[in-house]
C-alpha cells in the first residue's frame, strides 16, 4: 500500500508497504479518506519531535471500516479513530483520563499512523461518523475532540466573555464551542482574513494583539475576561492570556509551550487568583462529543479546511501548513 514516512529528521519519502492482514484478534483494518496534516506532524518530520525512523506519519483521520472486527463498527462504515494508544489499566486509564495514559502514545509518533492507505487498529478505539457529517468536516473530526477535551474542562456560561488568543484551526473551533455555549467572543490576530472569519464563525468582536485590551475593556466594562483560551503556544501570548482574565478568571493554555525566557505576570496570576488550565489531548468520550456536534450541524467545520490534496502531494502539504494562508490542510488517500 501507498504511504508516507519520515525516514530521517527533514526526509519524507514516499514508500510501498505491506497491508495490513486483518489477522490481529480484536483490531479492525480501516481505509482512510481524508487525513489532516498538524503542527505535530511538522515537528516530527523535522526531527524536533523525534521519532524511530521509518516511520508513517499522521494521527487525524476519516475512513471507512474495510474489515471488522467481531465488536465494533461493521464493514462499510465510516469512521474516526482515535489516535491515542493507551494501556486500559495504569492508573490514570482507570480514572477515564486515557488521554494522560501512563504508557501511552500517539499515533504517527510511538507507531505507524495513517498518512497511509489501511491500518490496524482496536477496534474499540473506532467511532462512527454519521452522514451528515461531509467528507471534508470528517477531516477535522480529531482536531475538535481535542478542543472539545479542553473545553470542557474549563466550565463557562452563557453571558461570560472569553478572549481567544490566535485564531489558527483551534482558535477557530473554540470561537465556535464557545458561541454555542452563549459565549461573547473575542477572537484576537495580526490576519485580516482571519478576522472576518472568524467573526463569519461567531466572534462578537474581533482584535489585533495591539487593540485587545481597549475591545475587551469595552465590551467588559473594564473587568476582563471570564476566560482567556492561548491557542498560539508562545510565552508572549500567555503572559498577555494572564493580562486579559479578569480577577477570578481561568486561562486555557491550549497552545504547547515548551520554552520561555520573557517571564510571566506572576503577581497577576497570584492577584487575580486565576485558575490556569493546560489540557492535553482527548479521550474517546470527548471525541464522541465532538462528532454529536459536528453531526448536529452546530458547527461549520468546512469553513477552515483551506487546502485539500493528494496523497501524492504530501510535501506540498506540509509546506503549506506552514503558511499564513492555509488553516487546515486534508489530503485526501482514496
Ligand atoms: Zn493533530
Ligand atoms: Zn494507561
Amino acid at each position: 500500500m501507498k504511504c508516507v514516512q519520515v525516514t530521517e529528521p527533514g526526509q519524507l519519502t514516499h514508500a510501498d508497504t505491506a497491508e495490513p492482514t486483518g489477522s490481529d484478534p480484536g483490531h479492525a483494518v480501516v481505509r482512510m479518506s481524508t487525513v489532516g496534516i498538524c503542527g505535530t506532524d511538522v515537528k516530527i518530520l523535522s526531527g524536533a519531535i523525534p521519532v524511530s525512523y521509518p516511520r508513517i506519519m499522521g494521527h487525524e483521520m476519516a475512513g471507512v471500516v474495510e474489515m471488522a472486527a467481531r465488536s465494533g463498527p461493521p464493514t462499510g462504515r465510516r469512521v474516526l479513530i482515535d489516535p491515542a494508544i493507551v494501556c486500559g489499566t495504569c492508573a490514570l486509564c482507570r480514572k477515564g483520563r486515557g488521554n494522560l495514559c501512563l504508557e501511552g502514545g500517539l499515533l504517527g509518533r510511538d507507531a505507524d499512523g495513517v498518512f497511509a492507505e489501511y491500518i490496524s487498529v482496536p477496534s474499540h478505539r473506532l467511532l462512527e461518523i454519521p452522514d451528515s457529517v461531509s467528507g471534508a468536516a470528517a477531516g477535522l473530526l480529531q482536531v475538535l475532540g481535542t478542543c472539545v477535551h479542553a473545553q470542557r474542562s474549563a466550565p463557562v456560561f452563557p453571558g461570560d466573555t472569553a478572549v481567544v488568543l490566535g485564531l489558527g484551526v483551534s482558535g477557530l473551533l473554540f470561537t465556535q464551542l464557545l458561541r454555542q455555549c452563549g459565549v461573547t467572543v473575542v477572537g484576537v490576530t495580526r490576519s485580516e482574513w482571519k478576522q472576518e472569519l472568524a467573526r463569519r464563525l461567531g466572534a462578537a468582536a474581533v482584535a489585533t494583539p495591539g487593540d485587545a485590551r481597549s475591545v475587551l475593556e469595552e465590551l467588559t466594562e473594564g473587568r476582563g475576561a471570564d476566560l482567556v483560551v492561548e491557542a498560539v503556544g508562545i510565552e508572549a501570548t500567555l503572559s498577555q492570556s494572564i493580562e486579559l482574565a479578569a480577577v477570578g478568571g481561568e486561562v486555557l493554555v491550549f497552545g504547547t509551550l515548551t520554552s520561555g525566557s520573557q517571564g510571566l505576570p506572576y503577581y497577576q496570576l497570584y492577584f487575580k487568583e486565576l485558575t490556569l488550565r493546560n489540557p492535553r489531548a482527548a479521550t474517546i468520550d470527548d471525541y464522541a462529543r465532538g462528532i454529536e456536534l459536528a453531526a448536529s450541524g452546530a458547527l461549520d467545520l468546512e469553513a477552515i479546511v483551506t487546502d485539500h490534496l493528494g496523497l501524492a502531494d504530501a510535501s506540498e502539504a506540509f509546506e503549506r501548513v506552514k503558511s499564513p494562508d492555509s488553516l487546515k490542510v486534508l489530503m485526501s488517500i482514496t
